[in-house]
């Protein structure tokens, strides 16, 4: 973080110091909520969660280095006491960005955000130092201490955020307001908790609503193949760029393809020239997350070849998603198990029958949540494709809607003993662990309440 002092800080938290003999000591280390992550110089954040309380945490982190805590209470070291943690970190959040040359860019949506996120950062950097979301960490919490970790060198800073309701980006935006705003798609993610499909995009257009004017440099940047998304253009004052495959986007991608290794590559265009793309990302559903982040970069004076290059190099930053590994007995395994939605799930399945030509294929499948009235006829469609595909072997894991995964393959194509209905992950790893030839190709895929990243990691064990 730029260097503050603890009077300063207290200033702009409107908080009390407590046990602090030289309030011009200066803050100088990260701003970490994990005592296990202070570094000297660095102010803690004590939450107080539901197991632990990070006030308990006062006199070790100082020990570790810690300059001060941003306390609820006075802890015997030296603090900066206030009403609320949280609200205090963003009032702090928001005085440093306002003193940083770096421009803010913001992402969210219901699918792709980290995923697209970790591109349009790999991207950027090539440009100039980029400073972004580590993991999933968009909330209250996650955004300000993003936030906070940049420095008077960071030229971009790259925010993704997370929505579970009407007003949560709106007061994301207030504590690191955006100048660009790139919004990926409408899904189905939360839904129970929105409401519907309308709710999730008016609270996901609250990010375009708080982008300055196109006079005064703002940028929305939106899904031209997501009507939901389309449509927000209505609600900003900034100027709108679009990309997707749609003929009106700015930022298109043609000839799309899939490689025989199951990476996607493309041809690239932007207003100001074309470039070709391959992906070593697996999944053709990240073609939209690298238009995404291409759009984003091309206005903040990117060259299409430039974009192109940065894309194709681009690997996995985040965990469990599409993450290829090779076995030494040339068996691989693919694991998605991060989450899954319907678009996902057919991505990865077209992937591992890309991968797998001329080798045997598995889809190890559980349940994709949220799906509401949807659910019964999305396994069974996805069922059926592993069938269309020519998947080897389907396993679908877990409870009745692995069922409809199991017959939709079963109604395609006769299906038997192709596909296999078991109950848990542990029943899955002992069915494909007894029936594993070198050179298969393995797919793990559920939403992220199934945890079938133990299947891959148990799979990822020779013998
Ligand atoms: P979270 O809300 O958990 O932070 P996220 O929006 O950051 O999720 P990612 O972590 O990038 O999303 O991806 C989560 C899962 O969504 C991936 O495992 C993949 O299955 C799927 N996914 C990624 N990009 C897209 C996309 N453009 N369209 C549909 N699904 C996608
Ligand atoms: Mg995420």
């Amino acid at each position: 973080m730029i260097a503050l002092s603890l009077a300063e800080i207290a200033a702009v938290v409107g908080g009390q110091t407590h046990d602090i003999p030289d309030p011009s000591v200066q803050v100088t280390g990260p701003v970490v909520r994990d005592s296990r992550e202070v570094e000297p110089g660095s102010l803690f954040a004590a939450f107080v969660g539901e197991h632990v309380d990070g006030h308990d945490f006062a006199a070790a982190v100082v020990e570790a280095g810690a300059v001060a805590v941003l306390a609820s209470r006075p802890v015997g070291v030296p603090a900066i006491v206030v009403a609320d943690v949280q609200t205090a970190l963003g009032a702090l959040a928001r005085h440093v960005v306002a003193r940083l040359g770096a421009i803010l860019v913001a992402l969210t949506g219901s699918a792709g955000k980290t995923s697209t996120k970790d591109l349009l950062a790999q991207v950027l950097r090539n440009k100039a130092p980029t400073v972004f979301t580590p993991g999933s960490l968009n909330n209250e919490i996650g955004l300000p201490l993003t936030a906070l970790s940049a420095t008077e060198e960071t030229k971009f800073l790259v925010l993704e955020m997370g929505a579970r309701g009407i007003g949560h980006i709106r007061y994301l935006t207030g504590l690191t307001p955006p100048k660009v705003g790139l919004v990926l798609n409408v899904g189905t993610a939360h839904i129970g908790e929105f409401g519907g499909r309308e709710q999730i995009a008016q609270a996901k257009g609250e990010l375009v609503e708080a982008l300055p004017a196109a006079a005064d440099g703002g940028t929305a940047v939106l899904n031209a193949d997501d009507p939901l998304v389309r449509a927000m253009a209505s609600r900003t004052k900034a100027k709108v760029i679009l990309f997707g495959e749609s003929g009106e986007a700015d930022v298109r991608a043609e000839n799309v393809r899939l490689t025989d290794s199951g990476q996607p590559s493309f041809r690239l265009h932007t207003p100001s020239g074309a470039s070709d793309v391959t992906m070593r990302l697996y999944g053709e559903h990240h073609v939209s997350n690298a238009l995404a982040a291409a759009a984003v970069a091309h206005e903040l004076g990117m060259s299409a070849e430039e974009i192109a290059i940065a894309l194709s190099e681009a690997g996995t930053l985040s965990r469990w998603r599409m993450e290829v590994t090779e076995r030494p007995d040339g068996v691989t395994i693919v694991n998605d198990a991060y989450n899954a939605n319907p678009e996902s799930m057919r991505a990865a399945l077209r992937a591992l029958a890309a991968m797998g030509k001329g080798r045997r294929t598995w889809a190890v499948l559980g349940k994709m949540a949220e799906l509401g009235d949807e659910a019964l006829a999305e396994h069974d469609a996805v069922g059926r494709l592993a069938v269309r595909l020519n998947v080897s072997k389907l396993v679908a894991v877990g409870g009745r809607e692995a069922s409809w995964l199991q017959l939709g393959a079963y109604n395609e194509g006769s299906w038997g003993e192709e596909s296999v209905h078991v109950s848990d992950a542990q029943a899955a790893v002992d069915l494909v662990r007894s029936e594993l030839r070198p050179g298969d190709v393995v797919l793990v895929k559920a939403s992220r309440s199934v945890g079938l990243e133990s299947v891959a990691t148990a799979l990822l064990e020779t013998g």
